[in-house]
């Protein structure tokens, strides 16, 4: 039996009339840039997220860019955040001229280390970019205390986390901008780019609107310097389109990573443990991956995909470590925790329409890889 990683047709067609529906219209009305089917788009994700605002942007990286330009960030200023996440995080930093400050993370739940951040602001630092990793939510709570007390602006990077739940606050709602991606193998994909800015603050969303319309106000009047940000409509309508099911899918993947808890628990108890299992601290993980820490990465690799089954590594080289990077002067062992995190995570096939046999045979073959291991 093949198990890939993820499988995107599987989804579709489970709701592809209604996908094709939502893109016909847009097709038929021939509004493609902005119009009623982005504005649908940002109604429904700011009601599902929870916040006041959304504006629907080109991906989720220039929703991340979009937010540092919002908020005037540029040369000589500093912006925490983590060094283990996708290059996005830290790139948008160093796009807008400012300096990424990489703070360590949490080595149970692999997001930012709170202690860790108040450790790294100084009198340079504008904001925090905590990551919602694998779709689960950064300890947001300390992380607004030393951000409100310090100044600072909170840029939630939740591209992964559509979704996720923490004390009855939703991902992306808390900080002062929640930054979505609707890559199509985030949790909720288009059918290419696009993205999402949500806010609760109204002169933040209004800064947004216009940047992602070169600044415009008023047609070909420009207050500030922006760019083309816009989400396509026909993105929108396949977003709009498929939100109605995400808490269902969001159900099929925490159901999907309990029974890989329960089924490999056992090696992550054995004392030495041969694996450790994703640390749920949390009230609503959404499981973008599943990825389980291992020694002998790429030996444990290689097993499974001989078995048929696809594995991933998010992500192998920590930002810090990056060389577009270097000149930012770190060294392999200043943030110990995400290098350890880089060099034994593997993700596991999660998606919601896996079958029960499949991630049997998963859970087995990473037991039979670990076996020939010990
Ligand atoms: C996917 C992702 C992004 C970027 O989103 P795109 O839509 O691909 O530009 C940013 N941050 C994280 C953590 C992501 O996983």
């Amino acid at each position: 039996m093949k198990v890939p990683l993820l499988d995107l047709t599987a989804q579709y067609a489970s709701i592809r009339d209604e996908i094709d529906t939502a893109m016909a219209e847009v097709v038929t009305s021939q509004r493609f840039i902005l119009g009623a089917a982005v504005e649908a788009c940002e109604d429904a994700i700011a009601r599902y997220v929870g916040s006041d605002h959304a504006i629907g942007v080109s991906s989720g990286t220039d929703a991340l860019l979009v937010a540092l330009m919002a908020e005037g960030i540029g040369p000589g200023d500093e912006v925490v955040t983590t060094p283990y996440s996708f290059f996005a995080t830290a790139g948008v930093i160093a796009r807008v001229g400012a300096t990424p400050v990489f703070a360590d993370i949490d080595p149970v739940t692999l997001n930012l280390d709170p202690a860790r951040v108040a450790d790294s602001v100084t009198k340079r630092t504008r904001a925090v970019i905590p990551v919602h990793l694998f779709g689960q939510m950064a300890e947001m709570a300390p992380i607004m205390e030393i951000a409100r007390s310090r100044g600072l602006a909170v840029i939630e990077d939740a591209a992964q986390a559509i979704g996720a739940e923490h004390g009855g606050r939703r991902a992306g709602s808390i900080g002062d901008y929640g930054c979505f991606s609707f890559f199509p193998s985030k949790n909720l994909g288009c059918f290419g780019d696009g993205g999402m800015v949500v806010t609760n603050d109204a002169a933040r969303a209004d800064r947004v609107r216009a940047l992602r319309v070169h600044g415009e106000d008023v047609k070909y009047h420009h207050r500030i310097v922006g760019g083309n940000f816009r989400l396509d409509a026909l993105q929108a309508a396949v977003v709009r389109a498929k939100l109605p099911h995400l808490d269902g899918w969001i159900d099929a993947r925490r159901a999907n990573a309990a029974l890989y808890s329960r089924l490999l628990g056992d090696l992550a108890d054995r004392e030495p443990p041969l694996l450790t299992l994703p640390g749920i601290v949390t009230d609503r993980h959404v499981f973008n991956q599943y990825a389980v820490r291992v020694t002998d990465r790429d030996r444990v690799r290689e097993e499974l995909a001989a078995a048929g089954i696809g594995t991933a590594v998010y992500y192998p080289r920590p930002l810090h470590l990056q060389e577009c990077l270097a000149a930012l002067g770190y060294r392999r062992g200043d943030l110990p925790e995400s290098e350890r995190a880089a060099d034994r995570a593997i993700a596991l096939p999660i998606y919601p329409e896996l079958t029960t046999g499949q991630i049997r045979t998963v859970a087995d073959a990473l037991r039979g890889a670990l076996a020939g291991l010990a």
